[in-house]
């Protein structure tokens, strides 16, 4: 390990990755220091029963970006996948996103995508609703009451903890619904699994830094800063001053993970219940990512767990309290002149991966402009 570093990144994630392969392409020295045991942030996999198994939940990368695309690829070739979920609730399947095949199966008299959409605005109508306030009424007056009951309500009311009439309408808005036969989940160009797993991305992103895990920033704060001349850090924004303002708070998730003696189990990579009596929100079924024909598969079971300091941050709660704190933090950030922050965690944002490699192109862009770097 050298003495001293051009820069300390906090976080082996994709955020900190892409900065580490960026900088050290230019000559600038890293040490790259996680809390983990691996690399990988939440991008993580691991080889089980000859699987890639995706080990903080399905990470499908999507973009319509060509550039993230063809850089991302430059580490690992991706496979075709396409995500397309089925829901379950109780005995019956549906299609996801919700499209023409949702709403024939769950309307037989819905043949056409004009009846669809008169049985969507005749339960839009009946429900009253003008300008959607909250979750529940945006959910309805996109797809009507009876998808809001057995495909939304259950399923978000535990993935959140609250009820959908105390959630923001923006968290749904984002799902496609769709008039016609398609159920790719996502409308991006470009769609994919690593092949050899993400790992294998990350590591190879890391292969010039110097790289320490189970080093937790906090635990040797003023060593490691005086390691280097600047730091990037990518952890929680608020633990970094200390909490000093108030602790932002998250979702947490737990994953119970099984190795099962059979062909396949549930026939497709992500299956969503959504019935509020199932404990967890979805089971993955990694092998189908791959479309690969081993004997035995694993599934992972996703349940929704309420967050409190030292269990794992998944989903932010951007609500105005909490974007209010964090708002407070950034401002504290902003005056930082040999700190830089980025991340899911330090931005305090849901940020698909990516949003997370390009906004760290644009950063170590900047940082590697400017001469004093
Ligand atoms: P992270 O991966 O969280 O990396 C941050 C790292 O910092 C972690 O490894 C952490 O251990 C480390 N760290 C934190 N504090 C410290 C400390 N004090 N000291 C040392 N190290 C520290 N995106 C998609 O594009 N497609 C998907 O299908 C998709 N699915 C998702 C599913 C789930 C369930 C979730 C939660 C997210 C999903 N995402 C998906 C988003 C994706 O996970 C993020 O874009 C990505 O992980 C962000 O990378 P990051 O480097 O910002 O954060
Ligand atoms: N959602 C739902 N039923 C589903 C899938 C999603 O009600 O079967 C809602 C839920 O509120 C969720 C939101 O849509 O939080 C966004 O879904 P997405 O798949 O983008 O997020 P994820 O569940 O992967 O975090």
């Amino acid at each position: 390990m050298a003495n001293h570093y051009d820069y300390l990144i906090v976080g082996a994630g994709l955020f900190g990755a892409v900065c580490a392969y960026e900088l050290g392409k230019k000559g600038k020295t890293c040490l790259v220091i996680d809390k983990r045991s691996h690399v990988g942030g939440n991008l993580y996999t691991e080889l089980l029963a000859v699987t890639h198994v995706h080990r903080y939940g399905a990470h499908v990368f999507h973009t319509d970006n060509k550039k993230i695309w063809d850089y991302l690829n430059k580490f690992g070739e991706f496979n075709n996948f396409i995500n397309a979920p089925i829901a379950r609730y109780h005995d019956e399947l549906y299609n996801l996103p919700f499209n023409m095949n949702t709403f024939t199966k769950l309307w037989p008299d819905v043949l056409t995508p004009a009846d669809a959409q008169r049985r969507i605005a005749a339960e839009r109508e009946a429900a009253k609703i003008d300008q959607p306030q909250n979750l529940q009424e945006q959910a309805i007056s996109m797809v009507g009451t009876t998808i809001f009951e057995k495909l939304i309500k259950g399923y978000t009311e535990k993935q959140w903890g609250r009820p959908c009439t105390e959630l923001s309408p923006a968290i749904i808005a984002r799902l496609p619904v769709r008039y016609t036969f398609n159920n790719n989940y996502y409308h991006d160009r470009y769609q994919g699994v690593p092949v050899a797993g993400y790992t294998d991305i990350i590591e190879k992103m890391l292969a010039q830094a110097t790289v320490r895990l189970q080093c937790d920033f906090f635990q040797q704060r003023e060593r490691l800063t005086a390691l280097a001349d600047k730091i990037i850090y990518t952890g929680p924004i608020d633990q970094f001053y200390n909490y000093r303002f108030g602790v932002l708070e998250y979702r947490s998730l737990r994953f119970e993970t099984e190795i099962l003696n059979q062909q396949s189990f549930q026939g497709n990579a992500v299956v969503n219940y959504t019935a509020a009596d199932v404990p967890y929100t979805r089971i993955i079924e990694h092998k189908h990512f791959y479309g690969t024909q081993q004997p035995q598969t694993v599934i992972t079971r996703e349940y929704p767990l309420a967050w409190q300091k030292g269990r794992e941050p998944y989903y932010p709660i951007n609500d105005a309290t909490n974007n209010a704190l964090y708002e407070r933090y950034r401002q504290l950030a902003d005056q930082e002149t040999t700190v830089y922050f980025g991340g899911r965690l330090a931005q305090y944002q849901y940020l698909d991966m990516a949003t997370v490699i390009e906004e760290a192109l644009n950063l170590t862009a900047t940082l590697l402009k400017n001469k004093k770097t």
